[in-house]
């Protein structure tokens, strides 16, 4: 019998997510975001599930590399761009589009004799301060690399740091937008600017193409929630009760004692833990489903289990369904409760939780 902790990956909820996501777009075109194992899918999956996407988008070459030698023709782009000169002739050679945020990334190009071309996106720091060139040398960027002969087409890329908070104060969206704009107006080449927040929430937002990666996988970005968005949760993490504790008040729960019970228990314990990606932060209260009836997990997460109340839930036994999130119950609550986003619970299913696609 194998451990009852499966992950069900719905390739047809991964198409309908495709598929609100370029009815959002407006025409415009779609890079499906790939990076992280396809935010936990596997990235096979993804080729199945977004076949209809105009490009794959991801940051490791392995990968990328993958993706060809699976058979995917369309654009390929990496999102971090290259590390060293090797990327550029894998990238040269299987025809992988580039990001290109750093002045040393653009002397490399110059200085690596590629024996083809390749495209090249080049990404401005609007204000987020992680990766690209300020507004001030976008346009003196672009004159670099539109002299170095191996570099084909130039895209215009931009990332926001509030699509789900416009109206931060440190950094409005509509500030970020307008650096943009005023910084690569008159150049040549495609636009590629919007993620799922922005996608979803700001359709005045006009990019050539989207890059939508947790919308895809049914998870919110933010604001309303991804069914209020028109989106089908993609993984279910789902397992059993493998024990039963009958708890007297005032007797505790797992490691450390953290819960206490204030009254007699019913506790169940669930065949999932942190070594399977579920997070051990999780407080007592975290909603879970057992036997269909909502309740809540209580004590610590083990590394291989966890506990619940059963308290309400009588008809509950050994071999229970549960489900830890998904259909049913979404990930962005769980992760909610759990104090992060759906994006790293989904990023961090562990390799040894089995997955069934349906
Ligand atoms: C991850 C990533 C995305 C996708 O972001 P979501 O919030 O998952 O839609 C888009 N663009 C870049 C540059 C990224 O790194």
């Amino acid at each position: 019998m194998p451990r009852p902790l499966v992950a069900t990956i719905d390739i047809t909820a991964m198409r309908h997510n495709l598929m609100q996501a370029k009815h959002c777009a407006r025409g415009a075109k779609v890079w499906a975001v790939v990076k992280a194992n396809a935010y936990g899918h596997g990235l096979a999956r993804a080729v199945q599930g977004f076949s209809d996407a105009d490009g794959f988008a991801l940051i490791e070459f392995d990968n990328a590399v993958r993706l060809r030698e699976m058979g995917w023709r369309k654009p390929i782009l990496l999102l971090e761009g290259f590390f060293e000169q090797n990327d550029l002739h894998t990238a040269s050679n299987y025809e992988l589009q580039v990001t290109v945020h750093s002045s040393e990334q653009v002397d490399m190009l110059e200085h690596t004799n590629l024996p083809n071309w390749v495209d090249v996106h080049l990404k401005m720091n609007s204000g987020m301060n992680r990766l690209g060139f300020l507004p001030d040398i976008y346009q003196q960027t672009y004159k670099r690399l539109r002299a170095i002969d191996t570099v084909r087409n130039i895209s215009l890329m931009n990332h926001f740091a509030n699509g789900e908070d416009a109206d931060n104060p440190a950094l409005p969206l509509a500030q970020q937008l307008q650096r943009f704009r005023a910084a690569s107006v008159n150049l040549p080449g495609e636009r590629s600017l919007s993620n799922s927040a922005i996608t979803l929430l700001h359709p005045e937002v006009d990019s050539d193409w989207i890059r939508p990666g947790i919308m895809l996988y049914g998870g919110t970005p933010g604001i309303k929630t991804a069914e209020e968005f028109g989106l089908r949760p993609a993984m279910t993490l789902h397992s059993e009760l493998i024990g039963l504790q009958n708890v007297a008040a005032g007797e505790s729960v797992g490691y450390g004692s953290r819960f206490v019970a204030d009254k007699p228990m019913r506790i169940g314990v669930v065949a999932c833990g942190y070594a399977d990606g579920y997070p051990r932060h999780a407080p007592t209260g975290t909603p879970i489903i057992v036997n269909e009836c909502r309740t809540r997990i209580v004590g610590r997460v083990s590394m291989d289990m966890m506990t619940v109340d059963l308290t309400e839930i009588p008809a509950a036994q050994v071999g229970s369904k549960v489900i830890l999130w998904g259909e049913g119950l979404p990930i962005d609550e769980v992760a909610n409760a759990a104090g992060t986003i759906s994006y790293e619970l989904m990023c961090a299913l562990a390799a040894r939780v089995r997955i069934v696609e349906r």
